[in-house]
Formats: structure tokens, C-alpha cells, sequence
């Protein structure tokens, strides 16, 4: 499974322990890290392995929404900070878009990802029991 992660500059910290707070998970759900390139790197700061693309400003939302039509990306987890503006609007809404033609889980805040990684850990403990 894979999950691309972008976090703007105001809500990095709360991505990076959000992952750190999920890590059990992500290991034993053998989750993939695809990241924008700073994001990523705040991730891997912390420990975690993560393949990165272009920061987001530079291009790297529309990298991932690409890898998300390419069906590569299996849930997107995207703290957007609504108290900051960012020039790369077009592309956010573009990659926000594109999860919604693909039908692909878009976290936009932290309270979402709990539920789609609560869902996800659901489903994991299902397949353990049968
Ligand atoms: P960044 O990009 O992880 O490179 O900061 C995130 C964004 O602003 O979309």
C-alpha cells in the first residue's frame, strides 16, 4: 500500500507525529511513503523512509496527483494550512480533484487520517483473524 503525504509548512510537526504516532501501523500494513519534497524530508528526519518528488511549490502536488491517476497512490494524507496562502493553489486543487475522479482517500486534516488509517487497521485485523 501507498500513501502519499504532503503537509504545508504550518502543519508539518503535526504530520510528522502523526506518522510517528502510526507507525506500528504503517509498518505492519507495509505502507510506502511517496512525499513532497520538504514534507519528505521532515519525515525523514524523524526516522521514517520516504520516496520523495518535487517540493510542492516546484511541482511535486502534481507529481503525486499524476501518480495518483496512474493508480499508484492508495490514500493521500494532505494537512493543508487554511490560514496561509500558497502559490501553487492551482496544483493543490488539481491534485485535490484528481483524488476525487479516482475515488481515492484524501485526508485533509488530522482528524481524517485517523479515520482512514482506523479503517485501514480494521481491515488488517479482519484478514488477521480469518
Ligand atoms: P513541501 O510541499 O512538502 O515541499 O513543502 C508541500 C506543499 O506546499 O504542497
Amino acid at each position: 500500500m501507498t500513501f502519499a503525504i504532503i503537509a504545508h509548512d504550518g502543519k508539518k510537526a503535526e504530520m510528522v507525529s502523526f506518522l510517528m504516532k502510526h507507525l506500528d501501523f504503517l509498518h505492519r500494513a507495509d505502507v510506502a511513503l511517496v512525499a513532497t519534497g520538504t514534507t519528505g524530508s521532515h519525515a525523514e528526519r524523524a526516522g521514517l523512509t520516504v520516496k520523495k518528488v518535487e517540493s510542492g511549490p516546484r511541482g511535486g502536488d502534481a507529481q503525486i496527483a499524476a501518480m495518483v491517476t496512474e493508480g499508484n497512490v492508495d490514500a493521500v494524507l494532505f494537512f493543508r494550512d487554511p490560514l496561509d496562502r500558497h502559490p501553487h493553489e492551482p496544483d493543490i486543487a488539481m491534485l485535490m480533484r484528481i483524488c476525487d475522479v479516482h475515488d481515492v482517500p484524501l485526508a485533509t486534516n488530522p482528524a481524517t487520517a485517523r479515520m482512514i488509517v482506523c479503517g485501514l487497521e480494521k481491515n488488517l485485523n479482519n484478514e488477521d483473524h480469518e
